[in-house]
């Protein structure tokens, strides 16, 4: 995701009415913001909501919370948000190192990690979104039948975090390391960075996981 500063942006996300200002108050009230006791699926690192977005028009008896680290990214998402007034989506801006202290145990049935950055340099190897230190933080906050999907088309990322899963004591219900020509690719919502790198021909991996 390309950083630039988009001038504004803080401002204009600290007043927007879909995004979820004080998370930690928020943690185990998230039915109270939705208003309803439906499922809550969350997107990891979300970049600018296309595929949350998608979900969320796709499935109104789900709440979806997008979740992104940086405002001039997350304002493009709000931009959508504000024509599409989505009732069943909110956004929060922090890092997801954060997340337990947002949901309370139980409180999220889906994880969805897409394209998430590599952090390639061993030493930064628990950054990755899927380290064995992010999965446990995951196993604290899934329900009992909970479970994450995660997609990318960096194939070293991708076996890393098969192994973290594997090393983790979670289930693989079914990988496939080219989504777009397996079984598993019908209903695909398709992100902005897997039509970036499925354009260029890069295969995409897809994995489904339960703690
Ligand atoms: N998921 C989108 C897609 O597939 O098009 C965006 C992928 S982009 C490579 C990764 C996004 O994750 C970036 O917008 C980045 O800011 C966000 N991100 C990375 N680490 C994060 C973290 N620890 N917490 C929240 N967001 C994070």
């Amino acid at each position: 995701m390309r950083l630039r500063n988009v001038k504004g942006s803080r401002e204009a996300i600290a007043a927007n009415e879909f995004v979820i200002h004080n998370e930690e108050e928020a943690k185990g009230g998230w039915n109270r913001i939705f208003g309803n006791t439906n499922p809550i699926h969350i997107e990891i690192g979300m970049g600018k909501g296309q595929f949350i977005m998608e979900l969320a028009k796709t499935n109104p008896n789900i709440n979806y919370i997008g979740i992104e680290k940086f405002s001039s990214v997350l304002i493009r998402a709000i931009e959508k948000q504000e024509e599409e007034q989505l009732p069943n989506l909110r956004f929060i801006r922090m890092d997801a190192e954060n997340i337990e202290n947002v949901f309370d145990n139980a409180e999220v049935d889906y994880i969805y990690l897409n394209f998430s950055d590599p952090w390639p340099k061993d030493r930064h190897a628990k950054r990755r979104l899927t380290s064995s230190q992010f999965l446990k933080r995951y196993v604290n906050i899934l329900s009992k039948n909970g479970g994450l999907t995660f997609k990318t088309d960096n194939r070293a990322l991708f076996d890393f975090s098969l192994e973290q899963v594997k090393l983790s004591g979670w289930k693989l219900i079914n990988v496939t390391y080219d989504l777009h020509h397996s079984p598993f690719c019908e209903g695909n919502i398709m992100t902005e960075y897997e039509k970036r790198f499925s354009d260029m021909g890069n295969p995409i991996c897809r994995m489904v996981c339960t703690p």
